[in-house]
């Protein structure tokens, strides 16, 4: 698990995620989303598998945010699950971008 834990990155340590204090959003491209649940097994405090068996993200207040694009942001202890999710997300429908910019930095978009 130590080697497991050592790669996952903070805010403080990820120059792509903008530093602390960069907050950062989330949206799902329910379009290329494959149902599998990975998501919300890493994160499910920010996505949610919806009756129609895709992934939404969530509010803060739990809502599921069911527009096409619709954004949460990124709670700062959750930003390792959600860039992991990111990665292995088989959809590639995972977009983690900085709220100031709009610019990706981790998804399918990113550079
Ligand atoms: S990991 Fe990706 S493909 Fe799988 S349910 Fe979540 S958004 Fe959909």
């Amino acid at each position: 698990m130590t080697v497991q834990n050592a790669d996952r990155a903070t805010a403080a340590d990820d120059p792509a995620a903008g530093g602390p204090g960069e907050a950062l959003e989330v949206w799902i491209d329910q379009d290329l989303c494959t149902g599998d649940g990975i998501c919300a097994q890493y994160a499910p405090e920010v996505f949610e598998l919806d009756i129609d068996g895709l992934a939404y993200v969530k509010s803060a207040d739990d809502e599921l945010l069911q527009e096409p694009g619709a954004t949460t942001r990124v709670p700062l202890p959750l930003l390792a699950d959600v860039r992991d999710s990111a990665k292995d997300c088989p959809g590639d429908c995972i977009h983690v971008r900085r709220v100031s910019d709009k610019v990706e930095v981790y998804g399918p978009d990113a550079a």
